[in-house]
């Protein structure tokens, strides 16, 4: 058991009977059930189809062990179907902003620990935040980032606000328009009320905290030391304050590879439960991060028990079914291969990812290993990923419209569960690629984007029930006002 910690005064008034959300001993006994008959596993999927609140663990546990070829492969083809249902064939592509490597935690899995005396640590100053927005926005075509810090007293709430701030005020200048960054998350340590209130105000979109690993034994050990992160409940709450200080689009992962990925993938479940029970809205993103090798960290390489692709390609399935209307995240940590066998149950992906402190706009080309957090998978351009999620069949969106017209919080999870998220999904991804195209497109890859585009205009002419005519009518305006030169307009 924990012991009391100084944060403790955070968190006490949602402990039931000083117990904490993660029921140990009830999701090892679910893990441990036996293996479910076909019928049992049919009915869940059903379930799942249905897109309504997250899962029992002891249904995703039970998704967990199957092992049947088969029957796996219906468990794939129904995590693609609750995609395609919830979100369409549209991918989302960001990139994560490292500002600081700075970190007062010495997480064993981690380049940015303090135990890692050799790195280079460095703090971007805001003239240099604002080097990277514009490389972003104006040379690579991102218009979404999540902006990444290590925790420390320089990069706090207030650096976070003034930073979002910059990069929200850059507009670059592009082909046929101007390109701008219209949606900052951000992944930061877990922070308390007030603080919180001050990212708020800053204009965040997501909040992301990865509670790393929910085995709270292992979670001790690798966070050794007295530092913020060696608590595991601080970081438990982390998205309780931000509900309370008024973020209502939260985004939760854990980094598998630290421990049983089972475990993991029931700690999500019930965590996303514990938000819908408690706040009405569950998170909005669930992240997977495979643990990579890092500087200064042996960790990695000794792994205590390494996912296989095998595993991961199941836990996703079992993930985007269990917490159906939440968006999946697969990372530029994975390799290509990897992302092309997953990405059909997934709804965002990083691409032309850089992880180096200021590796965007002082020297976009290899990876320095001395400044990064850990190695990528994925180094291909963002107009290599999209030519090839286009070969795959799925529009890439820069649609960031959702948070900016008010589709957040429970607004946004009713939309979602009842299949309507996906109709604005769609006509905005047609806009916001229109604009990528024709501002940032290689010759090859605006070609397939041209042919792509086409089929989509015609399946939303031909799905008359969703999209009646005074709706095509606007697109169609839409699009021809974008082509002018025309930027940011959406559903
Ligand atoms: N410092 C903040 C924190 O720990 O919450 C946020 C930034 S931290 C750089 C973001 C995430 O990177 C961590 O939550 C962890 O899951 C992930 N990470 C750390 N080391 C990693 C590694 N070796 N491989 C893959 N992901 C890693
Ligand atoms: Fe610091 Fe986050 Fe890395 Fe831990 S994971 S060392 S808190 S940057």
């Amino acid at each position: 058991m924990q012991t009391q910690s100084v944060n403790s005064g955070y968190y006490a008034g949602y402990l039931e009977q000083e117990c904490d959300f993660i029921n140990d001993a009830a999701l090892r006994a679910a893990l441990a059930a036996p293996a479910p008959a076909r019928q049992r596993v049919r009915a869940i999927l059903a379930r799942a189809l249905e897109v309504s609140e997250a899962l029992p663990p002891q249904d995703a546990a039970a998704l967990i062990s199957v092992d049947n070829p088969e029957l796996l492969e219906e468990i794939f083809e129904a995590a693609r179907a609750v995609k395609r249902k919830v979100y369409d064939n549209r991918v989302v592509t960001f990139a994560p902003l490292y500002a600081s490597n700075l970190c007062v935690n010495n997480c064993l899995y981690c380049g940015f620990r303090t135990g890692n005396t050799g790195a280079v640590r460095r703090k971007l100053s805001m003239r240099e935040i604002r080097a990277e927005a514009e490389t972003l926005a104006g040379r690579i075509g991102h218009k979404r980032i999540i902006f990444v810090t290590g925790e420390h007293p320089e990069t706090g709430a207030s650096y976070i606000a003034a930073a979002m701030q910059e990069i929200y005020s850059v507009k670059m200048k592009t082909r046929r328009g101007f390109g701008q960054i219209r949606r900052v998350n951000v992944n930061a340590a877990p922070m308390n009320v007030p603080d919180l209130k001050v990212l708020k105000a800053g204009g965040i979109g997501t909040y992301q905290v990865f509670q790393e690993t929910y085995d709270r034994e292992l979670y001790a050990r690798l966070h050794p030391g007295v530092s913020p992160k060696t608590d595991y409940r601080w970081r438990l709450y982390a998205m309780h304050r931000a509900f309370q200080a008024g973020i209502d689009d939260v985004a939760l992962g854990a980094l598998f590879g630290l421990g049983d990925w089972r475990f993991e993938v029931l700690g999500l479940v019930a965590h996303a439960r514990e938000l819908e029970a408690r706040f009405g809205i569950g998170p909005h993103t669930i992240s997977f991060p495979r643990l990579e090798a890092a500087d200064g960290t042996d960790l990695p390489a000794h792994s205590l028990e390494n996912v296989s692709d095998k595993d991961f390609k199941k836990l996703i399935a079992v993930l985007r079914l269990s917490i159906p209307y939440a968006g999946m995240i697969v990372t530029a940590r994975e390799r290509p291969e990897t992302i092309r066998e997953v990405i059909a149950m997934c709804t965002q992906r990083d691409a032309s990812s850089r992880i180096g402190i200021g590796a965007y706009s002082e020297r976009y080309g290899a990876q320095e290993a001395d400044r990064q957090q850990f190695l990528l998978g994925d180094t291909r351009s963002l107009d290599e990923v999209i030519g090839e999620l286009a070969d795959l069949g799925h529009i890439t969106s820069f649609c960031t419209s959702g948070y900016r017209c008010g589709r957040t919080g429970d607004h946004i999870m009713k939309l979602l569960k009842s299949g309507h998220e996906s109709r604005f999904c769609k006509l905005n991804a047609v806009l916001t690629f229109r604009e990528w195209l024709d501002d940032f497109a290689s010759e090859a890859t605006r070609a397939k984007g041209e042919a792509l585009i086409k089929k989509e205009i015609a399946q939303i002419r031909a799905r008359t029930k969703d999209f009646p005519p005074e709706t095509v009518k606007l697109l169609e305006t839409y699009y021809a006002r974008i082509e002018g030169g025309e930027r940011d307009l959406c559903f």
